[in-house]
């Protein structure tokens, strides 16, 4: 990863109406040390954040990335983010990404450092490793249990199901297996056999001209991608839906696709071994979709 800014955020109240928050905002190198040793986010993970595309410069769903930040500030009891104040960093992080190409640009809320008087912030930018092979290729995946029931969201809030918080150890263990295992990524599924979504991605399955999705409400984070896709498909004459997705639908899709924000739409190519049709022409217009501006 190059990185090619960070900026350091003094969290403003969510209800400051000032116009300009340049007076709350301090560039750093983004390659220098920066953090203090107290900082709960390193520490325990204690933390919110979101990663946003950036195509040719432009910031894509900046609306949907600052909602959902707010939304997961909400689960884990963070101050709720001024939206004006991180809409401003985000103009200034898109403007340091490159010009050409695509980027990713971090937002980050920690619960601060211990014992401290208020949150830590940041935003990075930086160039997005190259995709493009994943996107034609496809990744392999294996089901993995997620080691909770379809009705642990509504039993164990304080699971934090649905907030993008920086404990990832988890995810990537998932990866990690399911690299150990002969494939490229994961699908999570409940203990009672529901499908969930990936480490990292959203899952989107294909039947016929019905495209379906894990309902946000069951234990997974609401994909930004996933939900400007369906918006797409949707002018284009196809049915989409969120649904509770038994693991048995996975064997009889027409297609899927693992959909994020940097990585884009990665079509499944095989799950659990077996080997499943990739729809190269439909990939490449998701993708030239995902590659356009958005807003
Ligand atoms: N689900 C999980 C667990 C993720 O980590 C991500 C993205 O990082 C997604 C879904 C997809 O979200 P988005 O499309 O907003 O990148």
């Amino acid at each position: 990863m190059t990185w090619r800014f960070a900026l350091v955020i003094v969290p403003a109240a969510s209800d400051d109406r000032r116009i300009d928050f340049a007076d709350t905002f301090r560039e750093i190198d983004p390659s220098a040390p920066a953090l203090s040793v107290g900082e709960l986010s390193t520490q325990r993970g204690d933390g919110i954040f979101e990663s946003i595309g950036v195509v040719d410069g432009h910031a894509q769903e900046v609306a949907a990335h600052l909602d959902r930040l707010a939304h997961s500030a909400d689960i884990c009891d963070l101050p709720r983010p001024n939206r004006e104040q991180w809409r401003q960093a985000v103009v200034l992080a898109a403007a340091q990404c490159p010009p050409r190409g695509e980027g990713v640009i971090k937002l980050i809320l920690s619960r601060g450092v211990e014992h401290g008087p208020a949150p830590t912030s940041w935003v990075t930018a930086a160039e997005a490793p190259d995709n493009t092979a994943v996107r034609e290729r496809g990744v392999r995946v294996v089901t993995l249990d997620r080691g909770y029931g379809s009705d642990v969201p509504g039993r164990a809030p304080w699971l934090l199901l649905g907030a993008k918080t920086l404990s990832y150890a988890v995810n990537m263990a998932a990866i990690r297996e399911a690299k150990r295992r002969g494939a490229d990524d994961a699908i999570f599924l409940t203990t009672d056999g529901f499908v969930l979504e990936a480490p990292t991605a959203s899952l989107i399955l294909q039947q016929g001209r019905r495209f379906v999705t894990p309902a946000p409400n069951g234990g997974i984070l609401h994909g930004t991608t996933q939900l400007s896709l369906f918006e797409h498909l949707r002018e284009g004459g196809y049915e989409t839906a969120y649904e509770t997705i038994p693991v048995a639908d996975l064997t009889t899709a027409d297609a899927a696709w693992l959909v994020s924000s940097v990585r884009l739409a990665a079509p499944v190519s095989a799950i659990d071994g077996r080997e499943l049709r990739v729809d190269r022409g439909l990939t490449a217009s998701f993708n030239r979709y995902l590659l356009s501006p958005r807003t």
